[in-house]
């Protein structure tokens, strides 16, 4: 067997599958949530555990990410598997931001670890849960490799003067301020498996890839590598999200901060209650349809302003990578919204993209074209699966080194 446990941690949850790496088959997986609590002596929290198709749920005080793993093993050993019969070989750990110190894989020591804590500094939200949950599996697996995955690594072929913010080089240094763009395994099995299954070399394509899900970035992607992406520093920047609002003029929030909210109530603006929800208090797309189709005017323009930022994306991709040969949609929204991307993909004949509505329609779940067979850019569908690639990455390292090992 040659199993990986994924493990996706945020501060306060741990998500984990169990997947087998030659063939993508969940053998379990599950959530760890409301660690740390917030009442006393820790609080309650719950673990939802899937394997063989049933679902368990158990509330109990985790008060903190040790517990929470604990809780993990418990739950495989009442399901009837216990997690040391299932071949794990590694435990792959999902980091949002690798700043400019990781560009792949790594297996994690003690300094990766305490790197990883350190750029908590640029990623506030994401890394100190990340590092709880190093900390915590590597005390559960000592005897395990734990394999860090990184969401900026796909991201650090960007060539500098598209990562370079036009400010103060002294200023950007200091504080790590430059483009670093998130979503990079999607964007990277998306791009790679979009070539595949038009058996096309990855090498010769030219691809913008469009991940709308709850949080949405675009990428541009020249022979399978990330050459621009609409993310940032933080994931806050391009497109329109769920919560979030994507680009905005950064005087803005000056003239907000001047108009009396404070930084955490801007942070909030932005992160929180901007984008899908700011404009209809839902960041569903389901919901925002319903309501446009109903005739309510915020969600209408909601979708406008969506639709506008994403082609306009589209647009500057188009000439960072002189002309595409796939425009790739994943994603919540990107794989089940047929109507949002018919409305993505409108007037650009003249660069000869022609979308089949027929196609683009389909009730189809795998990878697909959707754009008639003689339109120059490939317009596809191709599901993301991050969990898988970061099974597959893992596993791959780890097997490197093993060969490594061996010659020596
Ligand atoms: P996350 O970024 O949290 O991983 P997902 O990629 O799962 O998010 O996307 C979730 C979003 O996808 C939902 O909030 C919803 O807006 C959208 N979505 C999911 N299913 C559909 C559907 N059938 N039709 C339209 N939108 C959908």
């Amino acid at each position: 067997m040659n199993a990986v446990l994924v493990v996706n941690a945020g501060s306060s949850s741990i998500k984990y599958q169990v997947i087998d790496s030659h063939t993508g088959e969940r053998l379990a997986q599950g959530l760890v949530e409301r660690i740390g609590g917030g009442a006393p002596e820790g609080g309650t929290g719950r673990i939802v555990h899937n394997a063989h198709g049933t679902e368990s749920v158990r509330e109990l005080p985790i008060p903190n990410h040790t517990a929470g793993f604990a809780s993990m093993l418990d739950a495989f050993a009442h399901a009837g598997s216990a997690i040391e019969t299932l071949g794990i070989v590694a435990v792959g750990h999902r980091v949002v931001q690798g700043g400019s110190d990781f560009i792949e894989p790594v297996i994690i020591d003690d300094a990766v670890a305490a790197r990883i804590l350190e750029l908590s500094e640029i990623a506030p939200l994401h890394n100190p849960g990340h590092h709880a949950a190093i900390v915590a599996a590597r005390d559960i697996f000592p005897n395990l490799p734990h394999v860090a995955i990184f969401d900026t690594a796909f991201h650090q072929s960007i060539p500098k003067p598209v990562y370079t913010y036009a400010i103060n080089p002294d200023v950007a240094a200091e504080h790590g301020v430059r483009r670093y763009g998130f979503h990079g395994i999607s964007h990277s099995v998306v791009s790679r498996r979009a070539a595949e299954h038009l058996g096309r070399p990855l090498e010769l394509l030219k691809q913008i890839v469009l991940h709308l899900g709850n949080g949405a970035s675009a990428c541009a992607v020249d022979g399978g590598r990330s050459v621009d992406t609409s993310m940032g520093l933080t994931p806050l920047e391009g497109l329109v999200m769920g919560t979030r609002s994507g680009d905005i003029d950064p005087g803005a929030i000056f003239h907000l901060l001047r108009k009396g909210m404070n930084v955490a109530e801007v942070d909030a603006l932005l992160n929180k209650r901007s984008g899908l929800f700011g404009f209809t208090g839902s960041n569903d797309f389901r919901d925002v349809r319903a309501a446009a189709v109903a005739g309510e005017p915020e969600a209408r323009l909601a979708i406008d302003v969506y639709v506008h930022r994403v082609r306009h994306y589209v647009g500057a991709y188009l000439a960072v990578l002189g002309g595409a040969d796939t425009l790739v949609f994943t994603a919540g929204l990107g794989e089940n919204a047929a109507d949002l991307r018919a409305l993505i993909c409108e007037d650009f004949e003249w660069c000869g993209l022609v979308l089949d509505p027929d196609l683009n329609e389909a009730a189809d779940r795998g990878a697909r074209v959707i754009s008639t067979p003689d339109s120059r850019i490939t317009v596809m569908v191709v599901p993301t699966d991050e969990e898988a690639e970061i099974a597959r990455q893992s596993l791959q390292l780890v097997a490197a080194l093993d060969s490594a090992h061996d010659v020596h």
